[in-house]
């Protein structure tokens, strides 16, 4: 493991297939959250799922315990419509037509995966279905941005020009980051900027790409509980993630399953 420039660590063969291996873990639960997502179904549940899978594979949550304003005491974030990162899961049922954003993070053999998906409940609205296909298509395109020789800017603003020209928005203030040992290191990667700024991608540099989108501002506001992110006018919001490894032979995307 190499320490590279401002917190960006270059890591290994061996350490990537460690991140592989949590990254699988991670998708596994995100499926489960997946399936279980349904009316009625109350966000706390949808977090004891994640935990379990996680811990059965001799794993640990990433998200818990991390510091904030309070230590953040859960497994997933459970963001529905309005709420675009951080919202801790609890009592809330889900009802039919919600839009769900769930962010998940486990720590395998030292090493972290992060990653998120927006599900509709039941039927949803177009408009949902749109923000939520645009969302993920946002994320396949950074992705493709994630090659050796390519700087950060071009990843940040091959999202931010696909995402506004549906109309949407991106938050300013809440980024894309290097992960490895820590959930997050450098580079940092927004989800705007300018093609050929920023630093160079290199092999072995592995970064969460999470295009968050909101339909109605790029504005965004803290609730009460001091963790939950939403958007400042109300609007929906949604939120795809995946942790990647440039490679010499291109993307590698680790939190599949
Ligand atoms: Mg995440
Ligand atoms: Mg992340």
């Amino acid at each position: 493991m190499i320490a590279w420039e401002r917190n960006v660590v270059i890591k290994n063969q061996e350490e990537i297939e460690i991140m592989r291996d949590a990254g699988r873990i991670n998708a596994k639960a995100l499926q489960a959250v997946r399936e279980a997502i349904r009316p009625g179904v109350t966000t706390g549940e949808l977090d004891k799922i994640a935990e379990t899978v996680i811990r059965d594979h001799g794993a640990v949550p990433a998200f818990l315990g991390y510091p904030g304003p309070t230590p953040y005491p859960a497994t997933i974030n459970s963001c529905v419509n309005e709420e675009m990162v951080h919202a801790i899961p609890g009592k809330r049922e889900l009802k039919p037509g919600d839009l769900v954003s769930i962010d998940c993070g486990t720590v395998y053999n030292g090493f972290v995966a992060d990653s998120a998906f927006s599900a509709g409940v039941e039927e949803v609205s177009p408009q949902v279905q749109t923000l939520m296909d645009v969302t993920k298509q946002a994320l396949e395109i950074g992705i493709s941005k994630m090659v050796s020789g390519n700087r950060v800017g071009d990843v940040s603003a091959a999202i931010q020009k696909y995402v506004e020209s549906f109309g949407f928005h991106v938050p300013r203030e809440y980024t894309g980051h290097g992960v490895g040992r820590s959930m997050h290191e450098g580079p940092q990667v927004p989800n705007w900027g300018l093609p050929g700024r920023g630093m160079v991608l290199r092999p072995g540099m592995t970064i969460a790409i999470e295009p968050m989108v909101l339909v109605g501002t790029y504005r965004t506001r803290i609730q009460p509980d001091q963790w939950t992110v939403s958007s400042f006018d109300g609007s929906l919001t949604a939120h795809w993630e995946h942790s990647v490894a440039v490679t010499k032979n291109g993307p590698l995307v680790l939190t599949n399953l």
